[in-house]
């Protein structure tokens, strides 16, 4: 039985949803507009759907997981359960109003019309912050409506807020920060549980090769308890000697985010030839 998993068809989401299937060592086959296509080194059938249909198809099992945004995820108040957090297709969903209305805070929303089409979301933002607004669903083009005058501000995805600017609009508030999710149906059957606990092993592997870097430096043997407390690595780096009297080669992995910092403190305890090296997969 393969396990199934419905991802975008074209859009935002395809492409990186793809790249790290891909990277998880899935072999897809080109699907010249086919949508539904099997991997054909992995137990896995892909269903290209909207985005929008996901969490549903997810919810009723047609497929067993799939990737989406999660302010899809919010928005369809489907029961699927969230696996995984997939750091890419980043937005933020926010509100914006027309740029030279004075705005002082969410008690501007009383009693306007928002533009959206994101009700649900909206709707649990309003409600959380008892703010008593009238919501309009609109299917797209949302940032017009103040324009047009069928609202008065609009609530919607932004990235790079370009879209809010030649619209004559101004983003006031950041409602949520949004990513592409890897969801499930919360009812899988045994097999179906195995493979996708084997690929979320593979995807934690190749998450933790591209946030970690592999370094090689020379040391002076005094520095090594010091350096050695540094840079834990795995287990514990591998300390080797040179051919050159009291100094010793040191290998080990160093998490990206705390790269520089580690690299400056190295460099102050006498370490030489540094050499950092991209990991291809992790295995802890
Ligand atoms: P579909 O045809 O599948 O319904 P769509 O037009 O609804 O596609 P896209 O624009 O491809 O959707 O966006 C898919 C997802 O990518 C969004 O739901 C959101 O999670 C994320 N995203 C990231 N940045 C943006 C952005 N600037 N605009 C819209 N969506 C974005
Ligand atoms: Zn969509």
């Amino acid at each position: 039985m393969h396990l199934k998993i419905a991802i975008q068809k074209s859009g935002r989401l395809n492409e990186d949803s793809v790249a790290l299937l891909k990277k998880a060592g899935i072999s897809i086959p080109k699907s010249l507009g086919n949508l539904v296509t099997e991997a054909s080194n992995f137990p896995l059938t892909l269903l290209f759907l909207r985005d929008d249909d996901i969490p549903e198809y997810v919810a009723e099992g047609i497929a067993d997981i799939g990737i989406v945004g999660e302010n899809e995820v919010l928005e369809k108040r489907k029961a699927i359960k969230v696996v995984r957090r997939l750091g890419f297709s980043k937005c933020r969903m926010s509100l914006a109003v027309p740029k030279n209305e004075q705005y002082e805070g969410l008690a501007f929303f009383h009693g306007k019309k928002i533009a959206t089409s994101y009700p649900n979301v909206l709707d649990d933002f309003l409600k959380a912050k008892q703010i008593e607004a009238e919501i309009h669903e609109i299917g797209g083009s949302v940032e017009i409506a103040p324009t047009i005058g069928s609202a008065h501000a609009i609530f919607d995805i932004v990235s790079t807020g370009s879209t809010l600017i030649s619209n004559g609009l101004r983003e006031v508030e950041v409602v949520l920060k949004s990513e592409a999710l890897m969801v499930a149906n919360p009812y899988l059957g045994e097999r179906q549980q195995q493979l996708l606990e084997e690929l979320l092993f593979r995807v934690e592997a190749v998450h933790k090769a591209e946030t970690n870097k592999y370094i090689l430096l020379n040391a002076p043997n005094e520095k090594l308890p010091q350096i050695i407390e540094m840079l834990p690595g795995m287990k514990s780096p591998t300390v080797l000697p040179l051919a050159l009297e009291g100094w010793s080669s040191v290998h080990t992995v160093v998490p990206e985010n705390e790269f520089w910092q580690r690299i400056d403190q190295l460099k102050q305890l006498g370490a030489q030839g540094i050499l950092v090296v991209p990991i291809e997969k992790m295995i802890i």
